[in-house]
């Protein structure tokens, strides 16, 4: 009996403490964002207030891991939707290692016709149950409690379509709750801004997830002018070969008096709604 106990007590308190991470990481009725600390790359993990989850881009490397570790419910193995912007390995590598791990319901991708070992991989391990969108502004998704993922661009689809600039493949996704607004636009460059300003897309956002890791080949200023965000958020690495953020996108996020957050200096950035 003593034997017994020895064991007892550590496992209830070990279960109860598993309870307690888990119940602590639910989304108790909000919406969470993340822009993962995964480097120099992109990756957003949105948990809606009925805790359905949605995972945009997976950095490179496999640090995505160890951020879904943290700040993931306990027992939650399931992924609703999983968002390829497109298959640079700054963006697609991590997913890779995601698919290996999560059960994945659903995913959106472009489709794009692009040599890269980890796309084949990634094609290759999304389970066959899964549903598969490719992405077009025709088609958005309710995740019921007022979240919306409006997608914006591509207009329509680009299966199969090959691009001598890839970023400007990415799929540029508004997320709306409420009242809020968020802008993500993966990569895409001043020729796609230019394409979602001359259509007359919808593009007033409180928060703008600057494009591509802040560089100057994003982020016009006619573009930050229409979304014009009180904050906006850089996905980059410390001490990148790229120089990002490049000071020509800090001015224009300056001069329109945004907040600006960075995963190189500010780690992960979570934002609560
Ligand atoms: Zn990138």
């Amino acid at each position: 009996m003593k034997k017994l106990r020895r064991y007892i007590v550590p496992l209830v308190c070990l279960t109860l403490l598993l309870t307690w991470i888990h119940v602590s990481r639910l989304s108790h009725g909000h919406l969470v964002v993340n822009f993962l600390n995964v480097g120099q790359g992109d990756s957003i993990l949105i948990q809606t207030p009925s805790d359905k989850i949605i995972l945009i881009d997976g950095g490179p490397g496999t640090s995505v891991l160890t951020e879904l570790n943290d700040v993931l419910p306990f027992l939650e193995k399931d992924i609703d939707l999983m968002v390829l912007t497109h298959p640079h390995s700054d963006h697609i590598e991590g997913l890779v290692a995601v698919l290996k791990r999560y059960n994945v319901d659903a995913a959106l991708i472009t489709g794009v016709s692009y040599t890269n070992s980890y796309y084949e991989e990634f094609l290759k391990d999304l389970p066959l149950e899964a549903d598969v969108y490719f992405a077009s502004a025709e088609h958005d998704f309710d995740f019921g409690d007022g979240v919306f993922l409006d997608v914006l661009y591509p207009f329509d689809e680009i299966s199969g379509k090959e691009f001598d600039n890839l970023n400007n493949s990415s799929i540029v996704i508004r997320l709306i709750y409420g009242d809020t607004a968020i802008l993500l636009t993966g990569d895409a460059e001043i020729e796609v801004e230019e394409m979602l300003l001359s259509e007359g897309v919808l593009l007033s956002s409180d928060i703008l997830k600057a494009g591509h890791h802040g560089s100057r080949t994003a982020s016009s200023t006619a573009f930050v002018q229409a979304v014009s965000p009180g904050i906006v958020v850089i996905e980059c690495g410390s001490d990148n070969s790229f120089g990002h953020p490049h000071d020509e996108a800090m001015t224009i996020f300056e001069e329109i008096g945004a907040d600006v957050y960075r995963t190189d200096l500010d780690g992960r950035v979570t934002m609560v709604f």
